[in-house]
């Protein structure tokens, strides 16, 4: 669609994984190590209204090779040659460019060997020496089992942004802090004042405001209303904001809306979960003209998006659909 207003975008994000050695079978796309499907949320009540099982679809999006040139590739490695970024990229006139690195840490769509799967999300994001951890899974050992997988420490977690409540996003927080993380927690004023107790108690609690920067290049949208209220993790690349949901609650359209207007730039992509499983076919394509109208460029929805929704996003952005789940890595120059 706008990828005439963003040439060369196809080489700005590069699917990788830390581990090298498995390149070949993460483009094949093997999946091994499924984990029972566990801890029902309150995310999830509701968002599928189909009987099916959402482990055997969850594994669909990524059987489908040939739409998705980012991702898959019969190219052993997923980085561009040298020829496509002389082609493709502008190179930096010195030096080698930061990366902002985005890790979906815990999902229930596989993507990288060895990752456990479950109803969660958790995306960790790095830029030069900070991070942040976007929700923490719904459980506490697998969410540090699948941080030890992509070698994160959990002691070096800096900052923890959690997007609404439902214990699929905050139930792996008190693990990570027994863990050795000591990060600022940003959490929404309508949290429970328990919830806030717990954890003042342990790290330091900030509550969200629109616009909050939490680390260099990343920022809170602030709480967005919604059944429940939530907050996106916003980043700013040199491409346009990069939008994660952990849900969408309030709805994908309203939360990239906002973004835009608030950070008064256009959407370059949006990652995460869209809130989508229980609408209709008709539905999702009414909010897919939405999402391009508003100008979104690239789309990687996960988690609690629905499978039909993700496949009808992924004819709808072609080339420009990027297939993620639990140990995908997205690299953006900055
Ligand atoms: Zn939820
Ligand atoms: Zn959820």
């Amino acid at each position: 669609m706008s990828s005439e207003h963003w040439p060369g975008i196809d080489f700005f994000i590069l699917m990788l994984t830390r581990c090298r050695v498995s390149t070949l079978s993460i483009i094949k796309l093997t999946v091994i190590g499924l984990s029972i499907l566990s801890g029902l949320s309150a995310c999830q009540t509701g968002s599928f209204s189909s009987s099916a099982n959402p482990l055997s679809k969850a594994a669909e999006p990524l059987q489908q090779e040939d739409s998705d040139p980012v991702a898959v590739s019969e190219t052993p490695l997923l980085t561009p040659t040298p020829q496509e970024m002389s082609e493709s990229t502008p190179q930096p006139t010195e030096g080698k460019a930061e990366m902002i690195t985005i890790t979906i840490v815990f999902d229930n769509y596989p993507y990288k060997e060895r990752m456990q799967t479950a109803w969660r999300f958790s995306a960790f994001v790095t830029y030069k020496d900070q991070n942040v951890l976007f929700d923490t899974g719904g459980s506490g050992l697998t969410l540090l089992e699948n941080m030890s997988e992509m070698n994160i420490n959990p002691a070096e977690v800096q900052n923890v942004v959690l997007s609404h409540k439902h214990n699929d996003h905050t139930a792996g927080l008190q693990a990570l802090l027994s863990a050795g993380a000591d990060p600022k927690i940003y959490l929404l004023p309508s949290f429970s004042s328990s919830f806030k107790k717990q954890f003042s108690q342990q790290a330091e609690v900030i509550e969200v405001v629109p616009g909050l920067l939490i680390a260099e290049r990343i920022s809170t949208l602030g709480e967005i209303q919604g059944s429940p209220p939530e907050q996106a993790l916003v980043i700013d690349t040199p491409r346009g904001l990069v939008v994660i949901t952990g849900c969408a609650h309030p709805g994908v359209v309203k939360i990239v809306l906002a973004a835009k207007r608030q950070f008064k730039e256009e959407i370059y992509l949006e990652m995460g979960g869209f809130h989508l499983g229980s609408s209709s076919s008709y539905q999702v394509k009414q909010i897919i003209k939405e999402i391009q109208r508003i100008g979104v460029v690239h789309v990687a929805p996960c988690h609690c998006t629905g499978d039909q929704a993700i496949s009808q996003f992924r004819e709808a952005f072609g080339e420009n659909f990027i297939s993620v789940g639990a140990g995908a890595v997205i690299e953006i120059e900055s």
